[in-house]
């Protein structure tokens, strides 16, 4: 039977929120759902139904929705008069109802609403008989304003613009102040201005507005933020929205009246404390939309206390039932509360941190479950670069200081200025990094937010829109900055007279909130001062079961690798030492040299540095594994790239320039990521390997008091020939350093995988072969056929065309790359049982590569040092996943 086939299976499109045994959030929406559940649990929620995403797909796909709906709808209507006991379109009491939208999946802000449907002249003279005249005329006109804009498609500079008028002649910041003779001229001069724009008038009908307004939600689902938004998240495009229809509570009422948002902890730091804002007389969005700076929740403990309390006592108990955070929308109306809506609080990747360890020390959370509340890439975040100190410092006493906002999302950023959503995503195309500068928070600018680094925008609080969506994005973010004017028309923005162009540079600090002119360095975060995330890495230490190492090449990478926990160096890249200085001149002489013995004499010249340089690195990483892969990349990569340099390299190494070109173009190779590189050069020049495994050898007798589990890296092969051929050099060299020095190396010869082929040998090739490392950037290269180094040419084509859904170079693919893994470790290890696995390509960072290493029963990943963090979490959460008994770790 079809979806859409209703003729055989009369069904539900629309829940009361008090229906016992409603469906979840599949057909709810997240709002729907959770409305009911709090109606359920008795929390005091305005009632309502919700309609179906099964209804919206309905009416996506058809142009229309279910002729039932609407029966449905009406039904409900009905139900809804006699719980609130109003009456829809009629006085005494009129019932007005919000029209709000609410997909499965958190989308703030990306699709329509239209409140205080249900009113007309009629009905707003009812309203001003019970609630009094401004306000009926406060209602009236801010309906005409959602309706015209949601549903009539009415832009909104003409209604801002005539609103802007109406506060001007009132000599009042805010519409609601008003007094009644001039907010009716303003609502007739908005009823003609519509019409006028929409070349029809907002309908009488209270039936015909609700009708409208739904289709109008169900429409938004398809607008270009929401699916722009959507495609950034990887939300799929065919979930649909629910509707909610609730009855209308006022918080515009009167004095006694507010509304605002509650977060149950501090979505910018994680501590536990209520946090929020509200603005009295106002409606729900007022306050999200930054279209005046709402006040602090603390300063309604004082203006409202009954209704404090009472609503900070039901956000405590939200949030203990949800065992999570919580966003809450409220309305007081005439001192008493309700709950709007409530979600999971969005929240920075330190306050996700600090909350997970907090909750678990609380007793709320088991460490395990606070392990999974935390996606493993989030530490990421934390660890993002700040503005440097001392560099803000000095900005602020020379005068650098523009202004200081709202520190809405942390990290510090420098960009060039962008005064659209369009400009960021053209400026950043172009190669810059930018800031997103507006005037407010607007929901339509997601695509800007994606594009810029940062964003700041004049107006808003800290729960506006640009806030929660740049805290989602995990971006720097500062708002309210209120002495900025935004002249996107002009092409800058000023600030007490200074005026900054678009194209200029600005930092901010998402932390203080703080915008500096020009550009500022920024520094890294340190684990070790970051309490919260120490906790929670020691809880992923004692659960996960694949080790974490690093790929680190230089001392610093090595210090950098132990700070942030590395069990180990999986894959220290020997030719990132050849560039340096001197080394690379050597380099070059070697690599021009007519023998062997021009060869090991250049090549002597480099040993003393490889030595010291592995004297440090084993220095740093005492008592842990080290894994030295011996030299990788095809020699052209050492020589000049163009003629100048070409020049100053001959006149350098005192080689004639014409013999340096010709060398060039011998090396030069059509696919030089297939040709002479890997174990393929040391077989080639025996000399080279020789003299790194001498200089390897040395330095372990140099370190030999606190020593390494040394691992020597073969690179590249595809057979147990080259194996055996390069391990018996190693050994040669072995026995010559003992030979001098009088001590006998530990170390064991281990081959990474690379190669299909490798792959497949896997079997006779770990009879040769201590352990194996996957190198997945070449592996994915030669299983796919596609360059890593040109991908970048039609990967975005692919993607969109859905050929990948992620890029492969990214997150390891596994069908192809990952059954080459598993067959690898399968045969690998039976012939060799006790063969150490690890993986050491880029994929070593990528979350959901780290959880497939752990189901293949690899030993251990190897990863950037930012990213060791990451795939610590990501071990332990994909422990905790696959485990059934979730046993507690200790804590
Ligand atoms: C790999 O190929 O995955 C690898 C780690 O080696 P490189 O990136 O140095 O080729
Ligand atoms: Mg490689």
């Amino acid at each position: 039977m079809s979806e859409d086939d209703t003729r055989q299976s009369p069904r539900s499109w629309v829940y009361s929120f008090s229906e016992p045994n409603g469906p979840g959030r599949e057909l709810l929406g997240g709002k729907g759902a959770e409305l009911a559940n709090l109606t359920r649990l008795g929390f005091p929620i305005p009632p309502g139904f919700t309609i179906t995403t099964e209804a919206c797909r309905h009416f996506l796909r058809h142009g229309e929705a279910p002729a039932a709906m609407w029966d449905q709808v009406r039904a409900a209507m009905a139900a809804l008069e006699r719980q609130a006991g109003r009456t829809f379109g009629r006085g005494p009491e009129p019932l007005l109802v919000s029209v709000r939208s609410g997909a499965a999946v958190s989308m703030p802000g990306m699709m329509d609403t239209v409140l205080n449907v249900g009113v007309n002249g009629d009905v707003a003279e009812q309203l001003a008989a019970s609630y009094g005249e401004s306000f009926a005329l406060d209602v009236h006109r801010r309906f005409v304003e959602m309706y015209a804009e949601v549903v009539l498609g009415v832009s909104a500079d003409p209604i801002e613009v005539a609103k802007a008028d109406a506060r001007a002649a009132g000599g009042t910041s805010r519409i609601e102040e008003l007094d009644p003779p001039e907010a009716r001229e303003l609502l007739t001069h908005m009823i003609t201005l519509v019409e006028e724009e929409a070349l029809r008038p907002v309908p009488f009908d209270p039936g015909e507005q609700l009708r409208s307004a739904i289709e109008a939600v169900f429409r938004s689902w398809m607008s270009r933020r929401a699916v722009d938004y959507r495609s950034h998240h990887g939300i799929p495009e065919d979930l649909g929205t629910a509707v909610t229809v609730m009855a209308m509570v006022y918080g515009n009422a009167n004095r006694d009246s507010c509304s605002g948002v509650l977060f149950t902890r501090d979505p910018a730091t994680g501590e536990r404390r209520i946090f929020g804002e509200y603005l009295a007389r106002s409606q729900g969005e007022d306050v999200v939309a930054g279209i005046a700076t709402p006040q602090p929740l603390e300063a309604m403990a004082e203006s409202m206390p009954e209704a404090y309390g009472e609503l900070v006592e039901a956000a405590g108990r939200i949030e203990a039932h949800y065992e999570d955070p919580q966003d809450i929308e409220f309305t007081v109306e005439g001192q008493r509360p309700y709950i709007l809506q409530t979600r999971t609080a969005k929240r920075s990747a330190r306050a996700a941190v600090r909350v997970a360890v907090e909750m678990c020390e609380e007793g709320i959370l088991t460490s395990e479950r606070a392990l999974l509340s935390v996606p493993a890439d989030r530490v990421y975040q934390i660890l993002l670069p700040r503005l440097d100190e001392g560099e803000a410092a000095m900005a602020r006493s020379g005068g650098r200081l523009l202004t200081t906002g709202l520190g809405a999302s942390p990290g510090g950023v420098t960009g060039a200025v962008a005064l659209t959503a369009d400009r960021a995503v053209e400026m950043a195309s172009a190669g810059r990094r930018v800031l997103l500068v507006r005037p407010e928070t607007s929901a339509e600018d997601v695509h800007g937010f994606i594009a810029a680094a940062g964003v700041l925008t004049a107006r808003g609080g800290a729960t506006s829109h640009a806030a929660v969506v740049a805290r989602g994005l995990g971006k720097p973010c500062v708002v309210g900055t209120e002495a900025i004017q935004v002249r996107p028309d002009l092409g800058r923005i000023t600030c007490d007279g200074r005026s900054i162009e678009e194209g200029q540079d600005l930092s901010i600090d998402g932390a203080s909130g703080e915008v500096f002119l020009g550009a500022l360095a920024t520094v890294e975060a340190r684990v070790d001062e970051e309490r919260h995330l120490r906790r929670l890495l020691a809880w992923a230490d004692q659960r996960r079961r694949l080790g974490v190492r690093a790929n680190a090449d230089t001392e610093a990478e090595v210090a950098l690798a132990r700070e942030f926990g590395a069990d180990g160096v999986g894959l220290c890249r020997t030719e990132h030492m050849f560039f340096d200085g001197e080394r690379i001149l050597a380099m070059r002489q070697m690599i021009m040299a007519e023998n062997p013995e021009e060869r090991r004499a250049a090549l002597a010249r480099i040993a003393p540095m490889q030595r010291q340089d592995f004297v440090e690195l084993f220095g740093i990483m005492a008592g842990l594994p080290v894994t030295i892969r011996l030299l990788g990349p095809p020699l052209h990569e050492f020589l000049p790239a163009n003629v100048d340099e070409l020049g100053d390299v001959a006149a350098r190494t005192g080689v004639d320039p014409q013999a340096l070109r010709r060398r060039a173009m011998e090396l030069s190779e059509a696919n030089p990521m297939l040709g002479h590189r890997g174990s393929r050069l040391g077989i080639s020049y025996p000399e080279i390997y020789d003299m790194q495994v001498r200089a390897i050898f040395e330095a372990l007798h140099e370190t030999a008091g606190a020593p390494v589990d040394l691992e020597i890296m073969l690179p590249l092969v595809f057979s147990r020939a080259e194996v055996n051929l390069l391990r018996a050099r190693i050994a040669h060299v072995a026995e010559e350093v003992a030979a001098d020095k009088g001590w006998t190396p530990s170390y064991t010869v281990g081959t990474m995988i690379e190669l299909p082929r490798a792959a497949l040998a896997a079997g006779s090739i770990a009879e040769s072969a201590d352990f194996f490392s996957f190198g997945t950037n070449d592996l994915t290269q030669t299983t796919f056929g596609i360059s890593r180094d040109d991908a970048a040419r039609f990967l975005a084509g692919y993607l969109e065309a859905g050929v990948f859904t992620v890029d492969p170079f990214v997150s390891i693919d596994p069908e192809g790359v990952g059954e080459l893994i598993q067959i690898a470790t399968e045969r690998g290890r039976a012939a060799r049982p006790e063969l150490k696995l690890g993986l050491c390509g880029e994929h070593g960072g990528d979350p959901a590569s780290v959880a497939h290493c752990h189901a293949w029963g690899l030993d251990y990943v190897s990863c950037s040092p930012y990213r060791v963090p990451i795939a610590r979490l990501a071990a332990a959460r994909a422990a905790v996943e696959a485990s059934d008994g979730h046993s507690e770790v200790a804590e």
